[in-house]
């Protein structure tokens, strides 16, 4: 017999499918979608559906171990408190750090942002989120002044024209994927175009494939802007009363990007496909440029993702039913860890670090000693300053930067260059675990309480359905318990997660007169059973919208200083390292359909693990036969950071010059190291995020 089932959230991508949840008097775990819940009405994806078999004891981190010893929490805690005090005391705040994860719910990410921004008084903490969908929100600022998603997933079956640009979303976001589909069934007019090197699945629903060379998106879209002003399909009044710059932007796009001949051959498509598109997009009124890591994952992620906002902006395609530019997130709660600033560069509540009276405003709200007034050092950046022996301890929570991180090589010398490494993760072995000095044991999705925020700004709730193994603690309670053992009691008094979660509100309403986007404050005032029962809902939830917000910036009105949005002219960016005679192959990584992350979830579950079995180099027939490889044959990959050895797939899918392999799998799960052994530790300027889409490599047979 079932117990009753539990309505909470799927803990994998930023579709955020709500779920309900079943527990039988053994212990089997039931799911089904959630018809109720607005991000997918039901739907499910593989991993969703397979998510009753991956929450099995096996391989769960269970007790405290410190130096590889189990304890007990008061020990572990004080050790921890005591190592980090120590260090600090020595060393300055600055030569700690926290690396923390889109994996966190958003009260743990609040704690573990206030203890370091707020008590602790370094800026360094940063988030796994860095690598994924930093440049995205590093644009949105750029142009918006905020990091202000404007659209919601509705906006997909009220557009004419879906614009995918750098996203699989078929593998990567595949309930979205499948109300595309169904919206294109619905409604026959509805046009889709994918821009992406790959043929990828998501090409199933395509009406055009731009089968653009890697890295030539900015081009592609500074040829649209262009285009749309010499076609005259440009919104004057839009661009007149609510934006700045479009003329710098127009003239930037114009030097590199104003011939249509010479952006088609920068692109590596055919003028007429070129034409195609941009008549298309000219043409119609509703349309949502979705855009994910093949536009963010490049050392100047930011500028491809303003050039595509420009596009919006000159044609005043933003704010309204079915259009918009939207940026699909990674993981589950990216956009919860953006909103509590774990950012190393944001302060709580979409407030600025570098800006002293958001300074004044949120020392004085959470009475700490001091907030630091300057951003702490992004991901990359962090394990590089572990590496020089500037950073001595640092407590990593719910991530794998040993496996995820560029150049895997140099972040694995930088944790056994540290004095003291913490984790805090459900599970025990990883490629990162086998660094650390304390293991705190984390609960997992199941046994946990809180809330996450998906891609359209919907917070939804996770909620327990399990009994906690062995002595799991939730994120939040473990580091208010080392705040409050660091001397900081009063301000990490939290009995339950709600009491997190009102503090959160709280804040985002905090002397807020409309200026900050982010704002839940009608929500701070829940009592435990409204927690509990909290239904999704869109944010800014605040006086003037208690019921949320589906959409934003339907008034032309943006959060910038003077309320413009913000054209920003792009030039004509190119990747941090070119091909050359020893690494002529341009690698690309990303996600198979079945898998999460580092495999310590999914790599439980026989059913997701058939889809694809082994890692694998994906080739074009042409470069296979240049370079000797036969299908399924061992190839050596190898690039100036890193090698490894996996089977080669030839396919006509992979564009000529490049090679994919999938980021899943590492030493822990396989023999084979991370493929990002392999890549560039290139970072974007402004949003820091890696080049995960662009490293030079060779191959050979092995
Ligand atoms: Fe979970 Fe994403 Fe699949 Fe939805 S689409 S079930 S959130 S993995």
């Amino acid at each position: 017999m079932s117990n009753p089932e539990i309505r909470t959230t799927c803990p994998y991508c930023g579709v955020g499918c709500g779920v309900l949840v079943s527990v039988d008097e053994a212990m089997n775990v039931s799911v089904r979608g959630d018809p109720d819940h607005p991000a997918n009405f039901g739907r499910l994806c593989s991993k969703g559906a397979a998510l009753g078999e991956t929450v099995g004891p096996d391989n769960r981190l269970l007790y405290p171990k410190v130096d590889g010893e189990v304890t007990d929490w008061g020990r572990a805690l004080d050790h921890v408190a005591g190592e980090f005090k120590r260090v600090i005391e020595t060393h300055g705040p600055d030569a700690v750090a926290f690396y923390v994860s889109g994996q966190l719910l958003t009260e743990d990410y609040y704690v573990a942002n206030k203890l370091m921004k707020g008590f602790i008084g370094s800026a360094n903490i940063d988030t796994n989120s860095r690598l994924c969908m930093s440049s995205a929100v590093a644009g949105y600022k750029r142009a918006f002044g905020t990091d202000t998603v404007p659209c919601s997933y509705e906006d997909l079956e009220r557009a004419k024209l879906i614009v995918l640009a750098g996203s699989n979303t078929a593998w990567c976001h595949p309930v979205l994927f499948q109300r595309i589909r169904k919206a294109k069934k619905d409604n026959p007019d509805l046009m889709v175009v994918v821009i992406d090197p790959r043929a990828t699945p998501t090409c199933d629903v395509a009406d055009l494939h731009l089968a653009v060379r890697p890295g030539s998106d900015a081009m592609l879209f500074n040829g649209l802007l262009c285009y749309l002003q010499d076609s005259g399909e440009l919104n004057a009044l839009f661009v007149e009363r609510c934006t700045d710059g479009a003329d710098e932007a127009l003239a930037s796009a114009r030097a590199s990007a104003g011939e249509l001949d010479v952006v088609a051959t920068a692109c590596g498509i055919d003028t007429d496909t070129l034409r195609e598109f941009y008549r298309l997009f000219a043409r119609t009124e509703r349309v949502v440029t979705v855009f994910s890591q093949g536009i963010n994952q490049f050392s100047f992620g930011t500028d491809k993702v303003n050039s595509l906002i420009n596009c919006h902006l000159l044609t005043g395609r933003i704010g309204r039913p079915g259009m918009g530019p939207f940026s699909f997130t990674g993981q589950p709660n990216a956009m919860g860890g953006r909103e509590v600033g774990g950012l190393a560069n944001q302060l709580a509540a979409h407030m600025e670090i570098d800006n002293p009276q958001h300074r004044e405003r949120v020392q004085r709200f959470w009475q700490s000693p001091a907030i630091p007034g300057q951003a702490g050092l992004k991901a990359v950046d962090m394990f590089q300053a572990m590496e020089t022996g500037k950073i001595k301890a640092v407590w990593i929570m719910a991530t794998n930067p040993a496996v995820s991180l560029p150049d895997t090589q140099r972040v694995r010398a930088a944790l056994g260059q540290c004095e003291l490494v913490v984790v805090s993760d459900c599970v025990e072995h990883t490629d990162t675990t086998q660094y650390a000095d304390v293991l705190l044991p984390a609960q997992s999705w199941g046994e946990k309480e809180g809330t996450v925020t998906n891609s359209e700004r919907r917070i939804s709730r996770q909620r327990a359905f399990l009994p906690t193994q062995g002595d799991a603690r939730p994120d939040w309670w473990i580091v208010s318990e080392v705040g409050r053992r660091m001397g900081y009691e009063s301000a990490f008094d939290y009995p339950a997660a709600v009491d997190v979660w009102r503090e959160h509100a709280a804040l985002s309403g905090f002397e807020n007169d409309g200026e900050r986007d982010f704002d839940i404050s009608e929500l701070a005032g829940l009592s435990h059973e409204d927690y509990q029962y909290l239904p999704p809902v869109q944010w800014p939830v605040s006086h003037a919208a208690p019921q949320g917000s589906a959409r934003m910036f339907s008034d032309g009105h943006f959060f910038t200083r003077n309320g413009r949005a913000r054209f920003v002219p792009i030039n004509n960016p190119q990747p941090a390292h070119a091909i050359s005679d020893d690494y002529p192959l341009v690698l690309n990584s990303g996600r198979v359909r079945d898998h999460w992350h580092t495999l310590t979830r999914t790599g439980k579950s026989p059913r997701l693990s058939g889809h694809i079995v082994e890692p694998y180099a994906e080739l074009h027939p042409d470069d296979a036969t240049q370079y000797s490889v036969e299908d399924h044959g061992l190839v050596r990959l190898h690039s100036a950071w890193g090698e490894i050895v996996v089977r080669a797939q030839v396919t006509g899918t992979q564009q000529r010059g490049s090679v994919f392999v999938p980021m899943h799998w590492n030493l822990q799960f396989s023999s084979v190291p991370s493929v990002d052994c392999l890549v560039s530790p290139a970072t974007d300027p402004v949003s820091g995020q890696p080049e995960f889409k662009y490293t030079p490599v060779a191959i050979e047979p092995f």
